[in-house]
C-alpha cells in the first residue's frame, strides 16, 4: 500500500506519518529528512541541495525524482511506503504515478492535513527536533519532559534552520504556489482514496480524526 501525506509545512505530516507507519508497519519516506541527512554528511547530493533546503526553496524536480526512484526500488519499500513531503509539485506527482504504474502499483490513499496559517507559524516557531533520533517535539503542545532534551536519548533538542519566522513565511508562500495544486490533482484522480484531516488542534485530536477517517474507508486499525 502506498500513502501520500499532503499539507503545508507544520501541518504535522511527519508526526502523523510516523503514527501510521507504526500501525501499518510501512516505512516512511520523508524527502526533507533524507536531504537533511545528506547535508549533514556533506555528500555531493547534500552540497547540491543545501541552499534550497536552508532557504525554504524547493529542490529541483529532477534531483528529487532520482532520489525517489532509487528508494521505491529498494527492498524496504517492496510492500509500499508512506510518503511525507513528496510529491511537492504536480510534475513530481505525475512522475510518481508513472514510476508506480510501471511497477504495477499506485497511490492507494492521499491524506491531506489542513491547518490555518496562523497556527502553522506558531507551531513551527516552537518546533524542536532531536538531532540524534529525529523525534519531533513542540515546546507548547508536545514539550519534552526535561528542559529542551529528548525524552528518549537525552540529546539537546535543536531548531531547524528553516523553522525561523522569515523562512517559515517563505515556505508557506512556496507551498501555496507550488504544492497546493496537488490537492486538485489528487482529488480528481480516480485511483486513490482522499481524506482531509483537521490537525489544527492537539495531536491526540488529529490522531482520532485520522483513525476515524481511515476506519470509514474500511481499515481495521488498532487504536493506541
Ligand atoms: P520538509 O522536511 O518536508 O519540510 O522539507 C524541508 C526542505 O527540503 C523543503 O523546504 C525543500 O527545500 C526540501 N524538500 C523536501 N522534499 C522536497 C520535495 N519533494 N521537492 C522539493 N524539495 C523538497
Amino acid at each position: 500500500m502506498n500513502i501520500v501525506f499532503l499539507g503545508p509545512p507544520g501541518a504535522g505530516k511527519g508526526t502523523y506519518a510516523d503514527i501510521l507507519s507504526n500501525m501499518l508497519k510501512l516505512p516512511v519516506i520523508a524527502t526533507g529528512d533524507l536531504f537533511r541527512a545528506e547535508i549533514e554528511r556533506g555528500t555531493e547530493l547534500g552540497k547540491k541541495v543545501e541552499h534550497y533546503v536552508k532557504t525554504g526553496e524547493l529542490v529541483p524536480d529532477d534531483i528529487v525524482i532520482k532520489l525517489i526512484e532509487n528508494i521505491i526500488d529498494s527492498e524496504e519499500a517492496k510492500g509500499g511506503v508512506i510518503f511525507d513531503g513528496f510529491p511537492r509539485t504536480v510534475a513530481q506527482a505525475k512522475k510518481l504515478d508513472e514510476l508506480l504504474a510501471q511497477r504495477g502499483k499506485g497511490i492507494d490513499i492521499v491524506i491531506e492535513l489542513s491547518v490555518p496559517d496562523d497556527v502553522i507559524v506558531r507551531r513551527l516557531s516552537s518546533r524542536r527536533i532531536c538531532p540524534k533520533c529525529g523525534r519531533i517535539y513542540n515546546l507548547i503542545s508536545n514539550p519534552p519532559k526535561d528542559d529542551e532534551k529528548c525524552d528518549f536519548d537525552g540529546e539537546k533538542l535543536i531548531q531547524r534552520d528553516d523553522d525561523k519566522p522569515e523562512t517559515i513565511r517563505k515556505r508557506l508562500k512556496v507551498y501555496y504556489e507550488r504544492s497546493a495544486p496537488l490537492v486538485s490533482y489528487y482529488k480528481s484522480g480516480k485511483a486513490s482514496k482522499y481524506l482531509i484531516i483537521d490537525t489544527s488542534q492537539s495531536v491526540e485530536d488529529g490522531y482520532k480524526n485520522m483513525i476515524a477517517a481511515l476506519k470509514g474507508l474500511g481499515f481495521e486499525l488498532r487504536t493506541r
